[in-house]
């Protein structure tokens, strides 16, 4: 892969995260910078929690113009940082930072990627029955910025974890004032939770590459009227979005909420208008390669 000459004047982006070797998002950000001329580069580094203090005040040091957080650093991070976008002190997740003249903000673009994917389209959540399946990070972002828009929200996990759903329903609750339901994710709560729903997210990671064959919901609860949105981007077609759509539902894939976040954290580092349509593009061709 080439990217755009480095010169002296080429600002810094970066991802923090520990693995990184899978990453789609320097194929997507490279390609966008090299589309509009930008002199950026996007480099990935593998940090481990213990070196990521250091890597964030490299990051200072080196006057990056922003990075991208992920997995294990998406909490750990806010302590090191100047300020945080309302949005994301109360999801209490980064994924995104911005260096505004060597103050570190971050912010959380998993959940507005979330909302853009949705609305791209023409899915409004505002007063939606919405079914979230899963209570882990995306989740919980997700959880949120739904809340946010007046969602009514029912959250299943499996029994095992139900407190983390709680913990979930319980700071939406607290936050927002509206009531979130709770249930242990089973056929027969399901069954009751899309028997009137207008959207179901699947936010596990039930039906990712390499297991691939399983979905978090059986195929005879899927019908026409419902959005089905699945988080997992691998494989962009997951065996939920492929029975949801033999069922004659409507389906967006994670891989939409991928490009998204990659175009907010884009705009919010240059100042311009993504090229989100090839960010797109370029994450599903890395994904292809990973797989080949
Ligand atoms: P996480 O914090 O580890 O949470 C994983 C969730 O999946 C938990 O609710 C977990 O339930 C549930 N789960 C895992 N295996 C399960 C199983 N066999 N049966 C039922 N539930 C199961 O992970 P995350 O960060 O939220 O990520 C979840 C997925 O979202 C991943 O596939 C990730 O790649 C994807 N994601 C996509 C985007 C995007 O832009 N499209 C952004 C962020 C994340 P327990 O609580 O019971 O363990």
């Amino acid at each position: 892969m080439t990217v755009k000459a480095i010169t002296g004047k080429t600002r810094l982006c970066a991802l923090l995260g520990d693995p990184v070797e899978h990453t789609m998002s320097p194929a997507m950000h490279n390609a966008a910078f090299r589309k509009l001329g930008l002199d950026y580069v996007y480099l990935p580094f593998r940090v481990s929690a213990a070196d990521l203090p250091n890597a964030v005040n490299g990051m200072r040091a080196l006057n990056a113009a922003g990075f991208n957080v992920t997995i294990p650093h998406k909490v750990a991070v806010i302590p090191r940082l100047d300020g945080l976008d309302p949005l994301a002190e109360r999801i209490g997740a980064v994924n995104t930072v911005v260096n505004c003249d060597g103050e570190l903000r971050g912010y959380n673009t998993d959940a507005s990627g979330f909302i853009q994917a949705l609305r791209q389209q023409g899915v409004e959540p505002d007063d939606k029955n919405i079914v979230v399946v899963g209570a882990g990070g995306a989740a919980r972002a997700i959880g949120y910025i739904l809340a946010e828009h007046d969602a009514h929200l029912t959250i299943l996990n499996r029994r095992e974890e139900i407190e983390w759903a709680e913990d979930l329903a319980e700071m939406l609750t607290d936050d927002f004032g509206r009531r979130v339901s709770v249930m242990e994710l089973c056929f027969d709560n399901l069954a009751t939770a899309l028997d009137t729903a207008d959207i179901l997210v699947n936010a596990t990671s039930l039906g990712m590459s390499p297991a691939a064959d399983n979905s978090p919901v059986p195929a005879e609860l899927l019908r026409p009227g419902l959005v089905v949105f699945d988080v997992v981007y691998n494989p962009v077609k997951t065996r939920l979005l492929l029975e949801a759509s033999e069922a004659g539902a409507r389906t967006i894939s994670g891989i939409d909420m991928l490009a998204w976040q990659g175009a907010l954290a884009f705009e919010k580092w240059t100042g311009k208008t993504a090229p989100l349509d090839l960010m797109r593009k370029e994450a599903v061709k890395a994904l292809e390669k990973h797989e080949d």
